[in-house]
């Protein structure tokens, strides 16, 4: 049930204050339940008590955190139809995408127990000493990754479940030994309190510590900003816009003590569709590519925003067929009214600006909070320059660029911002002559795709998802998979420390059977 309170240290709070309601916008009106507003005392509460939590925490074995991660995948399947339907309800997205993202995220959450169970993503490294080493003897000196500390974790709205309250980064952060205070959603905080019932059960029935463990309601920026301020906390991840990450990233760095802010954020995932691989297939390309432009109302970080091409008769067959391809696309709900008044406005902008054409630009729907896609071609100069043009517009919308030559689709390349995804379609004879163009592409994105669709990010160790800032604000990390857990964690030595002292992942006797690199070999083998 419902309750609309915050948890604090998985308990639900007692506190009264201003309130809020989410917002159906298939019915478009309000949904009937009521969420009180955190505040900075129970934001202090949420941080000390995950504070407190992580000195058992931090230690806890692989067991124990995989015992919780699979726990609190039991719980969500458990909340049943009640968790889908508040989805719907909150997103205005079908039951069939509800039930695929608890897939994907009851998936994520056992991959991470899987892994944490096994053991060796600590990345162990023992260097043995040698004290008779001249002219100085050399110490013996063992590395692992341990936790950082209380993570705060903003969700997204496009993603309620997989990318929010038990979504990836929360789940690597139990994962790696780090508490979680969820700042949930305004969008879909009956959904997210579901969820936080469901972490806070799973949390009990193991006997962890309940503080390692809280979600704050909030409609407004306060809680979250309160959040990132507080000495307490030691790393932040947030999926969302350019504006909230790149805010919530520059209030870290301003800290007396500042912390990493792992964002994930918007992006227009360029497409290059070269000649080679539409006089193949325009019509097909048309096909798929107006499918993913629609895929979710639009509303997915890969979309694809931005399709060049080399002014040709294949790229004008392509932007035929895609017209067409439109027409066969029912319009789709967006997630909230302000989603849909920021992707009216976002078209507006871009159809303002000097040179672009309408390729598809669909009459209103009378069905209120219901998208008409839009797709806008302009010329690789105007393009080039004219920044309006580059941003993202969160929604079935695309833009067409024709560029009069290779040089001038390069040049465009080059300039553009750091982005999640990038796409070649072309022959795969061709793409063997197009060095240039891939290593430009490698220099602006996180993940190269050759003919296919940006949308669809996979959760396996090989996905990258994030990019070049803005896609993310730090490239060096993923956002989804395994490795998503080394945003959590430090790397840390011991030297010459007593071996019944040491975590059993460096032992001599190895027992927990984990990878480790021994004296620069790897091996599971004891000392
Ligand atoms: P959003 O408006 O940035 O909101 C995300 C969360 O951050 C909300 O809880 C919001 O709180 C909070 N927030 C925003 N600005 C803040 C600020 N200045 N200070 C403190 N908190 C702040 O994004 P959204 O509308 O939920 O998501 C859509 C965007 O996410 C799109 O741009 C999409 O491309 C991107 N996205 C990226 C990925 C990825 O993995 N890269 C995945 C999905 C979506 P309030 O709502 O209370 O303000």
């Amino acid at each position: 049930m419902i309750t609309g309170k915050s948890y604090i240290a998985s308990e639900p709070s007692s506190s009264t204050g201003n309130t809020f309601k989410t917002f159906d916008p298939q019915k478009n009106a309000d949904n009937p339940w009521v969420f009180t507003e955190a505040t900075q005392a129970e934001v202090d509460e949420a941080v000390n008590k995950a504070t407190e939590a992580f000195e058992s925490f931090r230690s806890s074995t692989g067991a124990q955190r995989a015992a919780l991660l699979n726990a609190i995948a039991d719980q969500i399947m458990n909340l049943g139809d009640t968790l889908i339907d508040t989805y719907c309800a909150e997103s205005g997205l079908p039951a069939g995408r509800a039930q695929g993202e608890r897939g994907r995220t009851v998936f994520q959450l056992r991959t991470f127990a899987d892994l944490v169970a096994d053991g060796s993503w600590v990345e162990a490294n023992i260097d043995t000493g040698d004290p008779d080493r001249t002219p100085a003897p050399k110490p013996d000196l063992r590395k692992m990754n341990i936790p950082l500390g209380p993570v705060a974790v903003f969700g997204a709205s496009n993603f309620p479940l997989a990318y929010s309250t038990a979504g990836g980064d929360t789940a690597a952060a139990f994962a790696a030994g780090c508490p979680v205070i969820v700042k949930s959603h305004p969008m879909h905080a009956g959904t997210g309190e579901l969820v936080a019932q469901a972490i806070s059960t799973a949390v009990n029935q193991v006997g962890m510590h309940p503080g390692i463990f809280s979600n704050l309601n909030s409609s407004g920026i306060e809680v979250g900003t309160q959040l990132v301020s507080h000495p307490g906390i030691k790393a932040v991840g947030f999926t969302g816009s350019i504006k909230g990450g790149r805010a919530l990233y520059d209030l870290a760095a301003a800290r007396e003590e500042p912390i990493p802010v792992f964002a994930e954020m918007g992006s227009i995932n360029p497409v290059v569709a070269l000649p080679s691989a539409l006089s193949e297939d325009a019509l097909g390309w048309a096909q798929k590519y107006a499918g993913s432009i629609n895929l979710g109302t639009g509303q997915f970080c890969t979309n694809p925003g931005l399709i060049l091409g080399i002014v040709s008769e294949e790229f004008e067959a392509f932007e035929h067929h895609l017209q067409q391809a439109f027409e066969d696309i029912a319009p789709q709900c967006m997630l909230h009214p302000k989603i849909k008044q920021a992707f009216d406005h976002g078209k507006q902008q871009a159809d303002a600006q000097a040179g672009t054409t309408t390729v598809v630009a669909e009459a209103a729907v009378d069905t209120a909070n219901y998208a008409s896609p839009m797709v806008l071609r302009v010329s690789g100069a105007e393009f080039l320059a004219n920044d309006k043009l580059h941003h993202e517009v969160f929604g079935p919308y695309s833009l067409l660029v024709s560029c009069a030559s290779k040089e001038e689709l390069l040049a465009i390349i080059k300039n553009l911002e750091g982005q999640l995804t990038g796409t070649i379609l072309a022959t795969q004879k061709d793409l063997n002559g197009q060095q240039d163009l891939v290593n430009a592409m490698q220099n602006r994105v996180g993940r190269l795709i050759f003919n296919g669709v940006p949308t669809g990010v996979e959760v396996c160790p090989s996905m990258l998802h994030g990019g070049p800032y803005p896609a993310s604000t730090d490239s060096r990390f993923s956002a989804v998979g395994i490795h998503s857990i080394k945003r959590w964690v430090r790397p840390f030595s011991f030297q010459d420390w007593p071996d019944a002292q040491l975590p059993q992942e460096l032992q001599n006797a190895n027992p927990l059977g984990i990878h480790r690199l021994v004296n620069n070999k790897w091996t599971t083998d004891g000392l």
